[in-house]
């Protein structure tokens, strides 16, 4: 069979470089695999280095330059779906495929991979298939993907018949699942002016649902204090391992979304738009496109000029101005700042980025007035949020609280078990201990226990260290590498962290553990350096006693293990006895 030309391939896409991923995704949709020829190929079509083309492709973790399979497994390693038995998955098919994680079979029809958190903490383990997610998934299911997938079944169908579709499972809703009029939402809007929408946000109190909790409506301002033209941009690609409210935000409420983002841009006299969504999503793609398509009726909305753009896989493009590096076709690293994205964005343009959350709510706002949203939460953390709940808990899923409400109540919702350890906001976040009082009495805010959504309970039967060794190891594996205190620094945590669980550590470790995790915290270019050594400091302070009866067996381990025959022996095999 004769095979299509890239350009054939590429024909209904812009020959635009910003559009690179989406130009790479075809490619590789077709093929299977980027080819040298194809970048060769590419580079000509986008008039752009080839050098470029490759740095994008070896960025992102779905992007492949060789062939890896016909059925490409990833499986996601988040500690939630380990828990739920990931691993022995992975070795029933590394058994059964004769192969190793991160190897192609030799007729090259199955690839098996790691990947990091996919958004499916809620149903647990999980697996995307040709970026077809799988939950739910046993040993059983497993068996039987391959041999269905051998004799030629449909992967869509075998999803549905192994009954391993993602579900959005909402256990209480306090806002977004009640009535929203679409219309009074837009009359509204268009009666508005864009000082007015502003102040309608300023007034509700709204603070970005990212983690950051920047005051939505004072962004506005700042990028409307900048020459425009301006944009707006969503950043759907939430990927804090055990956060999956967003999933269910873009599933069940993508036309509140688009509102939301199309009222920002009035506000900031915007006419362009961007919906960033994460690959791990990419069953959406379709669902949010036809969504978007169906409000064109709408003036407020058809004076835009939309875009979705799919990633390609990376935690760290999360980051605001990652993101936008990765919208305009290029790796997804961090830039400088400032500027800051409200003075120069999206090509160099001001622009908001705002989260999935954050765009619903302002549609919300606007269809039912501050007031109703300052009428719930604390008076620096107003309204609501969504929390993703998984691990050890009855009724793992979704879950729209008030701001303010006490980690007890929480625990409460969710029927947690036993719980010893929680890990509010990711592994980003902070970890607490779960057994005193005084910490369940803490309350979910940005003044005293910020998140970004994400809430892994565990319970007394789990050990804490492994849980902390898979979040540094995430961070090992997400930084992008481009600062040395964030690339260098999260290895060295990593490995003076294994060495005190190990049972090699001292004393001094952990105060070493303490130095440099402040070092890489202060130093760090972008969020994921400045956070990721919280793994270590929050669980220090969380259970100081777990890691100081580390220290105080490694102390027992040296003086009584040590036999000094034995080492005198060791000694004498490796250098003879010719010593002096
Ligand atoms: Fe990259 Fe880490 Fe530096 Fe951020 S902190 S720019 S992820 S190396």
């Amino acid at each position: 069979m004769n095979k299509k030309s890239v350009s054939k391939i590429l024909r209904h896409l812009p020959r635009d470089p910003t559009r690179l991923l989406d130009h790479l995704w075809a490619v590789q949709r077709d093929r299977g695999f980027i080819s040298p020829l194809d970048i060769y190929e590419l580079a000509k079509i986008l008039k752009i280095d080839e050098s470029r083309i490759r740095e994008v492709i070896t960025f992102y973790h779905f992007f492949f330059d060789q062939p890896h399979g016909e059925f490409i497994f990833f499986l996601d390693q988040s500690i939630i779906s380990k828990h739920a038995g990931i691993d022995l998955i992975e070795r029933t098919l590394e058994d059964t495929l004769g192969i190793k994680s991160g190897e192609v079979t030799s007729d090259r029809v199955f690839g098996l991979y790691k990947t990091s958190c996919i958004g499916m903490s809620d149903q647990a383990p999980a697996a995307l298939i040709n970026m077809i997610p799988f939950v739910n998934l046993t040993v059983e299911k497993a068996l039987t993907l391959i041999t269905c997938l051998k004799r030629g079944d449909d992967l869509l169908t075998l999803q549905k018949d192994l009954n391993c579709v993602p579900q959005n499972i909402v256990h209480q809703s306090l806002m977004t699942d009640y009535c929203w009029d679409q219309e009074i939402t837009s009359l509204h809007a268009q009666k508005l002016n864009p000082q007015d929408i502003i102040q309608e946000v300023v007034s509700s109190g709204l603070r970005g649902r990212g983690g950051a909790g920047f005051p939505t409506g004072k962004k506005w301002q700042f990028c409307r204090s900048y020459p425009g033209p301006r944009v707006v941009v969503c950043n759907a690609d939430e990927g804090e391992p055990g956060t999956f409210k967003d999933r269910y935000l873009l599933t069940e409420h993508a036309k509140k979304l688009f509102y939301g983002m199309a009222i920002a841009a009035k506000a900031i006299d915007s006419q362009e738009a961007y919906l960033y969504l994460r690959a791990e999503y990419t069953y959406l793609l379709e669902h949010l496109r036809l969504v978007l398509t169906r409000l064109q009726r709408d003036p407020l909305i058809r004076q835009i000029k939309w875009r979705i753009q799919l990633g390609a896989g990376a935690y760290v493009v999360g980051e605001e101005s990652a993101l936008l590096e990765s919208l305009e076709g290029k790796r997804g690293e961090p830039r400088l700042r400032p500027p800051f994205p409200v003075e120069k964005g999206y090509l160099g343009k001001p622009t908001i980025v705002n989260n999935v959350e954050t765009f619903v709510l302002v549609s919300q706002i606007l269809e039912k007035g501050f007031e109703s949203f300052r009428s719930l939460g604390t008076d620096k953390s107003s309204g609501v949020r969504w929390l993703s709940i998984s691990g050890d808990v009855a009724k793992a899923g979704l879950y729209e609280v008030p701001w303010g409400i006490s980690l007890r109540e929480v625990l409460n919702l969710c029927g947690a078990q036993n719980p010893l350890m929680i890990q509010v906001g990711g592994p980003s976040g902070e970890c607490v201990n779960a057994t005193f009082d005084s910490v369940l009495d803490r309350k979910l805010s940005f003044e005293d226990l910020p998140t970004g959504g994400s809430f892994m309970v565990f319970s007394r039967e789990r050990e804490i260290f492994p849980i902390l060794q898979n979040f540094m190891q995430f961070f090992v594996d997400e930084s992008c590498g481009n600062c040395t205190p964030c690339r260098a620094g999260n290895v060295v945590l990593n490995n003076q962290l294994k060495k005190v669980i190990d049972g090699h550590g001292r004393q001094n470790d952990l105060v070493s553990l303490d130095q440099w995790s402040h070092v890489v915290m202060k130093t760090s270019r972008c969020g994921l350096g400045m956070s990721s050594p919280r793994v270590i400091t929050t669980s220090m302070k969380a259970f100081p006693e777990l890691f100081k009866n580390k220290i105080d067996s490694t102390k027992n381990k040296l003086i009584f293990d040590f036999d000094e025959e034995k080492a005198v022996a060791d000694y004498d095999n490796l250098f003879g006895d010719h010593h002096e």
